[in-house]
């Protein structure tokens, strides 16, 4: 759907002036706003939306002071890169706050081994401007080139080294937050011990924007990994997936950085779309790409990953496995991971689920998922990938094949209900780690309890009472 450019039409001409002039010609967005109405992927199409850029803490505040006085909501944006249509407004006559113009690094202190960015910093920078002191700054997710630390902070990113160092929120020390009535909270502290009551950093971190806008963060910073052993080995069910993570986790210990299970499907997908050869000369059902990494000499960790993989061999836990001999077979390793949308993409519309269960129930999850989606809908294509050290399954099973999207669209609430309760009923989260955005906020309120959905109520109505700050996100309006 195109957008029409004059989307400011929306906005009551009092406050369009008053944006103007606190934010200048650069800090307001005229003519084509389709990269900011349309999220990655085009999955989400705002119905319009009055763009601003703010280009500091101040004029941040002054947009949320003029937005809640005249009752106008405001939807903050990153990157845009998120996949639950967070970012997008869902009503016309709101205001988009991208936060692209606010990246600077603020400060960097390898001592205390922090940094101090503007949350419009990208992820990629970030993890440049630390390597720049020989740290590390660990989050680690295929968008990082366009996501920023805002909206990664703002979903409580996960990703594919969170085994090992945890989310976003783990990395988190210190937020600097513009409330809904532009009042800035400055929480920038680097401090690992602060005993002061509650932790209100955490409030914001993983609520999508409903609370305030992130305007800067202090990250914790670790020691840069000087060595990394890569594996990609062939098991025949998840069963021997998770036995092998035990395996691995005796053997590497602490080293063990990343522990990412594939469906056959995924990878014969990933080679459609990207071109290269399986590392394997035959086809097994299920794929782990195991790394581990320390501050041991370069190549020190190869040893103990080779024995690892033949340890397991005899074991009859892995049928076949591969060791990256080079950074170039590292990379390639990795490509066939991180090549996981342009792989759905190629195989066609699927039916995407962001699924945790505790990691023991991850087997018997795909099992009970598998069955049921076949009883149901016999021609529906299995496409399952994730973070299995962390319980997070991609579970996006197929249409049939050459269904179109919208005969997909239609199976999707019947495909969502079978899956969803069946994560529950394990214990698990129906969103691991993108948020409810408006793809799961109306979905969450049947597995909430009502206590837990009071709470949070409650929150939103104390931070937000006019309920203006990305509405219909995560509460309900
Ligand atoms: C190819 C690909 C791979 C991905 N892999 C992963 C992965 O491994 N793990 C993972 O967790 N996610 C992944 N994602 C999803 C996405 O990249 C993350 O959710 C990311 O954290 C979103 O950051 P963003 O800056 O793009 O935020 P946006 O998409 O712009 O916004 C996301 C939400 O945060 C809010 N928000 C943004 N900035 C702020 C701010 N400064 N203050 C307050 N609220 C804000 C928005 O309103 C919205 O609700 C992937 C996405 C793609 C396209």
């Amino acid at each position: 759907m195109r957008i029409p450019a004059d989307t400011g039409a929306e906005l009551p001409r009092q406050l369009r002036e008053r944006l103007s002039a606190i934010l200048g010609a650069r800090g307001v967005v005229e003519g084509d706003c389709s990269r900011y109405h349309e999220s990655w992927g085009g999955s989400f199409t705002a119905p319009g939306g009055f763009v601003v850029r703010p280009g500091s803490t101040a004029e941040v505040a002054g947009t949320l002071a003029a937005c809640a006085e005249a009752r106008v909501a405001v939807v903050p944006q990153g990157g845009n890169t998120g996949l639950a249509g967070g970012a997008q407004p869902t009503r016309r006559g709101a205001v988009i706050v991208s936060l692209e113009r606010m990246r600077a690094l603020r400060a960097i202190d390898p001592v205390n081994d922090t940094i101090t960015v503007e949350a419009g910093m990208t992820l990629a920078e970030l993890q440049a401007r630390a390597a720049e002191v020989d740290r590390l700054f660990p989050l680690s997710l295929a968008s990082e080139g366009s996501c920023q630390i805002g909206g990664n902070l703002s979903t409580n990113a996960g990703g594919t080294q969170c085994l090992r160092y945890g989310n976003a929120r783990a990395m988190a020390l210190g937020l600097e937050v513009v409330l809904p009535d532009g009042q800035v909270w400055d929480g920038l502290r680097g401090l690992r011990k602060d005993a002061t009551g509650y932790d209100l950093k955490q409030l914001f971190i993983g609520a999508e924007g409903t609370l305030g806008i992130i305007t800067a963060a202090v990250l914790r910073l670790l020691p840069r990994p000087r060595d990394a052993a890569t594996a990609f080995a062939a098991v025949p069910d998840p069963e021997a997936a998770l036995r092998l993570l035990d395996h691995a986790r005796r053997h590497l210990g602490e080293s063990l950085t990343a522990f990412e299970l594939m469906r056959h499907e995924c990878l014969a997908w990933a080679l459609v779309a990207l071109g290269g050869t399986s590392p394997f000369a035959a086809c097994h059902p299920w794929y782990v790409l195991i790394e581990a990494t320390g501050q041991s000499a370069p190549g020190t960790l190869a040893l103990p990953m080779e024995e690892s993989m033949a340890a397991a061999i005899a074991e009859g836990i892995v049928s076949d496995a591969t060791l990256a001999a080079s950074e170039t077979q590292r990379r390639r390793l990795w490509a066939m991971r991180e090549g996981q949308a342009e792989a759905q993409k190629a195989a066609g519309p699927g039916i995407k689920h962001d699924v945790s269960v505790p990691v023991s129930a991850v087997p018997d999850f795909l099992a009970r998922a598998d069955a049921a989606l076949a009883a149901a809908f016999p021609m529906i294509r299995p496409f399952a990938f994730g973070h299995l050290g962390d319980g997070n399954i991609h579970y996006n099973p197929l249409g049939p094949a050459g269904s179109t999207p919208a005969e997909v669209a239609r199976l999707r609430p019947q495909v969502n209900r079978i899956v969803h309760d069946i994560v529950v009923d394990l214990g698990g989260s129906i969103s691991a780690e993108h948020g409810l955005g408006q793809l799961r906020t109306h979905e969450i309120q049947r597995y909430k309890a009502p206590v837990e959905r009071a709470m949070m109520a409650a929150l939103k109505a104390t931070f937000d009472p006019k309920g203006l700050m990305n509405p219909g996100k995560i509460v309900p309006d």
